[in-house]
């Protein structure tokens, strides 16, 4: 399960904690030293970690857990408050674009997840929003990209914009967005292409469609198995795109949660979803609060 390591070493933390009917600094101090650690051990980036720490110890000393009844469960809740903020603290929403159909860019390294979860966001927009999604196939240098994003489309009975790989991606976008318009599809989902490694070429190319397209959301798809990595890659796709938010992929897998404790504070990008699985039905809106719950317990 994700954040098995993190959830296990916090609540134990916690659990020594919560029943207090008085805190001292030096239960605080004890106490960050062990969330430090756990989230140190979990790959979260380590000046996201000294600022939560800093705000946590700040807080956890001030009057509103001193003067509470309950102060060992008022530190809980701070340290729950604050890993809420560091994910985004509220939930993202998708945009819609007044003048229809709403673009959306979806970009990512080869392998995160990227073309499965245009197939799942697809799937969502249809069926929680009961919208009508183009999608489009912009990675002419993977004969196999665009099969299996066709492949997609027929299991999702939708439409899928394919010009194959003779055509620039940016003409591609650019006729889908067209095509989209004529057949009153009210999103246009486009499917870049992804590399091994971000490199010059592959930037160019997106902010070439980017400024083509004009897209009302840029989706970065990162694998949250990388750690580290995906915070890294998150950050150069967004010095050179501005991404409007991220999907974390893989979050059902075993990953230790750095990426999605790290994301939002290093890049100032909120995670807009997460994938739960292969399947085209498992992705879901990312909950701040919600997740933060998960990992405390
Ligand atoms: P792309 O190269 O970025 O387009 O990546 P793909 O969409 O081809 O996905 C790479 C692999 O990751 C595939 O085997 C997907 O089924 C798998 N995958 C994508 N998202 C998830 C997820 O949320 N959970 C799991 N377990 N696997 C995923």
């Amino acid at each position: 399960m994700a954040f098995e390591g993190l959830a296990d070493r916090l609540q134990s933390t916690i659990k020594k904690i919560t029943g207090k009917g008085k805190v001292s600094e030096q239960d605080v101090k004890e106490m960050t030293r062990e969330v430090r650690l756990a989230l140190l051990e979990a790959d979260v980036n380590f000046k996201v970690v000294k600022d939560l720490i800093n705000r946590i110890k700040e807080r956890a000393v001030g009057q509103e857990v001193m003067e509470s009844l309950t102060p060992g469960q008022q530190v809980i809740k701070v340290v729950k408050e604050e890993l809420t903020a560091l994910m985004g603290g509220e939930q993202s929403k998708i945009a819609v674009s007044d003048r229809p159909p709403t673009v959306i860019m979806m970009v990512g390294l080869q392998g995160a997840g990227k073309t499965t979860t245009t197939g799942k966001l697809a799937n969502l927009l249809r069926k929680k929003h009961n919208r009508s999604p183009l999608l489009v196939a912009c990675d002419v240098y993977r004969p196999a990209a665009i099969k299996q994003l066709e492949t997609l489309g027929v299991q999702l009975d939708m439409p899928v914009f394919s010009l194959g790989t003779e055509v620039s991606p940016v003409d591609i976008a650019k006729q889908a967005i067209e095509r989209a318009k004529e057949e009153h599809h009210d999103y246009v989902i486009i499917d870049t292409a992804g590399r091994l490694h971000v490199d010059t070429n592959l930037m160019d190319e997106l902010q070439q469609i980017k400024s083509t397209v004009n897209p009302d959301e840029i989706f970065l798809v990162v694998d949250s198995m990388t750690g580290q990595d995906a915070v890294n890659v998150a950050e150069s796709f967004n010095e050179q795109l501005d991404i409007s938010g991220v999907i974390l992929t893989k979050l059902d897998g075993d990953t230790r949660g750095g990426a999605a404790l790290s994301i939002k504070a290093v890049t100032g990008k909120p995670i807009k979803f997460a994938g739960m699985g292969e399947k085209l039905d498992q992705l879901e809106a990312f909950h701040p609060e919600r997740m933060a719950s998960r990992i405390l317990g």
